[in-house]
Formats: structure tokens, sequence, C-alpha cells
């Protein structure tokens, strides 16, 4: 999650004309806007069972274990271009070698590579890189979903002590890694996804949401058929507004585009989330945190992919040196993993495509 001073600041230089669309956009959808909404259950019946199985082999001893490594002092806080950060994609590479799944593309190797220039406005900056990963539909493998984290984080400080970010975004990039490794499983049962999987960890979040737009610009697979973007961006923590009720998770963006996914989403929570609440607070266009432009999947969003953005809000530790991971809710935290992967599951294996029926 980019600092809001510094999403401004590049939103006014990159978005100028796009800024304008979307405030006339809001307006016109001003009426529109839902809070919850409940909806009735049209979740294929068939996904079942399987995904039920393989979710659960997502569990927080194994988030705890990566997530420990990845946001470990070792990766020096995962700065983009950096030395820690070039560990982190080793990290990340090594996991998807392990585990056979392939790179989208052979010769790239599981990188896509962002050159220092495309870093427009940030001071010395340096090559970096995306990591992908990908699993192939069985069925309608043209039809790619895209599930994203970023990988970078803030560095350190000048007196040397690292910036952990264990929720920023280290909670989100080791949740991607127990997805991949839960959708590979059913890949050897025979059960793999219908619709193809890409596992795309961004880099340059941090610095401008700068990796997913050097992936939007130049995407692996054409945005026209990338059928929606999951954005898993801080879900290891709980929000103190929330220290009451903490059994939750927000969603914002499910219904900007499309309201299918929407109600997928919501079906999908209903029958296998166990309790968990999603709250839509700053999915409210009124909210002055404006979340939705502030993380990665909003540049899915701005090329009319729908998008999903997982959040658990900010708290005292964010982009502080105490955002480490001895203080994340593993429990949780598994249980929002499952959530996305349920959510992921579901509009990868259903008949009919998801579409932007809101655009
Ligand atoms: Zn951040």
């Amino acid at each position: 999650m980019i600092f809001k001073t510094l999403y401004i600041y590049n939103l006014k230089f990159k978005n100028m004309k796009y800024l304008a669309f979307i405030t006339i956009a809001i307006l016109m959808n001003a009426c529109n806007a839902s809070k919850t909404k409940t909806v009735g259950n049209n979740v294929d019946a068939n996904s079942k069972d399987a995904s039920v199985k393989y979710a659960n082999s997502i569990t927080a001893k194994d988030l705890k274990k990566h997530l420990y490594i990845y946001a470990g002092d070792e990766m020096e806080g995962r700065m983009t271009g950096s030395k820690g950060q070039k560990m982190a994609v080793e990290y990340l590479r090594d996991f998807y070698k392990d585990h056979d799944i392939p790179s989208p593309i052979e010769s790239l190797n599981y990188l896509q590579p962002v050159p220092a220039s495309y870093f427009k406005r940030v001071k010395d900056p340096k090559d970096s890189e995306n990591v992908v990963a990908f699993i192939k539909g069985s069925e309608f493998p043209d039809e790619v979903i895209v599930l994203s984290a970023h990988l970078d984080h803030v560095g350190m400080d000048k007196d040397g002590n690292v910036f952990n970010g264990a929720d920023d975004d280290g909670s989100g990039t080791v949740a991607l890694l127990e997805m991949a490794e839960a959708f590979k499983k059913a890949v050897k049962d025979g059960k793999g996804p219908k619709r193809s999987i890409l596992f795309l960890h961004v880099t340059a979040e941090e610095l401008g949401l700068y990796g997913s737009a050097y992936y939007t610009d130049n995407p692996i697979f054409p945005l026209a058929n990338t059928v929606v973007n999951l954005n898993t961006d801080m879900i290891g923590r709980i929000d103190p507004d929330k220290e009451e009720t903490p059994n939750y998770i927000y969603l914002i963006g499910s219904d900007k585009l499309s309201q299918e996914l929407h109600d997928v989403s919501e079906a999908v929570a209903a029958k296998y989330s166990s309790g968990l609440e999603l709250d839509y607070t700053y999915n409210d266009e009124n909210d002055p945190n404006r979340f939705y432009y502030r993380s990665d999947h909003y540049n899915f969003a701005k090329n009319n992919v729908p998008i999903i953005f997982y959040f658990n809000g900010v708290h005292a530790d964010y982009h502080k040196i105490t955002d480490t991971p001895d203080k994340i809710e593993y429990e949780l935290m598994e249980k929002r993993t499952r959530l996305i992967f349920h959510t992921a599951w579901e509009i990868a294996n259903r008949d009919g495509r998801i579409t932007a029926d809101k655009l």
C-alpha cells in the first residue's frame, strides 16, 4: 500500500485525464453506491468439494513459515532495485521452481524485467523486475485470472533499521505462494482450473505502482483476455477500528466494473468464508483514504479489467520499522487467504467468463 501523499503526487502527473474521467464516472454512479448487499447463491455447485480440499492446504503454519523469511531482516526491507529486493525475488522464483509451477514464458525464467528508465519520478532508479508464474487453464487457457501482490517495500532508514513490511506486503506475497501451491495440488489431481492463473508479484508499488503499470503496459497475456485481477495488499493485521469484530476483510472495487464479479464474490463468501465479514467501508467513493487508487489493482481497473482489492486497513505499524512478522494474525490471515482462493477458484472454473458488465 502506497503512502497517500506519494499516490496523489503520482496521480497528478500520470493520470490527469483519467482522474477527470473518473470524477465524472463517480458522480454518475453515486446513486448506485451500496454498502453491503446479500445475494442469492450463484456459485457453481460442482466446484464445492474440490475447492475446500485445496483451500484447506493453505495453513497459518505455512504462511508464517514463509513470512518470517520473506519479511526477515536479511531482505533489508526489499527496496526496489536493492540487494534485498533481489533476494526476495530469488525466494519467490525458488518457490515456483521447487513446486514445479512454470514461468508463463519459458525465456522469461519467471522474471519480467522492469528497466530503471521506467521509474520516471524516482531519484536514482535501479533496474528491477516483476516475478511471474503460471498455471495453464484446462478448458479456456486464453482466459487469464491475475492474482497479484507487491514484492517490494521501503528498505531501511538512515540508521540501518529494516522496514520489514510483514503486513505490507509480505502478507499478500506469501498468500499468493500458498494459493499457487493449492492450485498446483489440484492440477496434480487432475482438477486444475479451467481458466489460466497468472501469479504476478509486482515491484516498485511503494514508489508509485510502477511494477503493475509496467505489466499492464506490457502484458504477458492480452488485457482483453484478462478476466479479473484479485489484488492482495495487507491481509495479516487488524484495523484498530475493528478490534471488537476482527473477523473481517475489507473489499474494495468489487462492484466498480462488474456487478457479476461482486455477486460471485459475495456468494463465494457466503458459502465458504466461515463467517468472515466482507466490509465495504472503504469501497465508498467518498472515503477520504481513496484506497481504490492506492495499490496495484488500480492499473488493471483503469484498463477496464474488473478487480477486487483485499485489504485489512492501516494500523499503527503501517510503513514503520515495527511492521514485523511477530505481529501478524496468522489464523485470520489463513481465513482471508482461503476466501481469496475460493473466489479465484470459482472465477476460474465457472461456466461463463466474468465480464465488465458496468462499463
Ligand atoms: Zn506500503
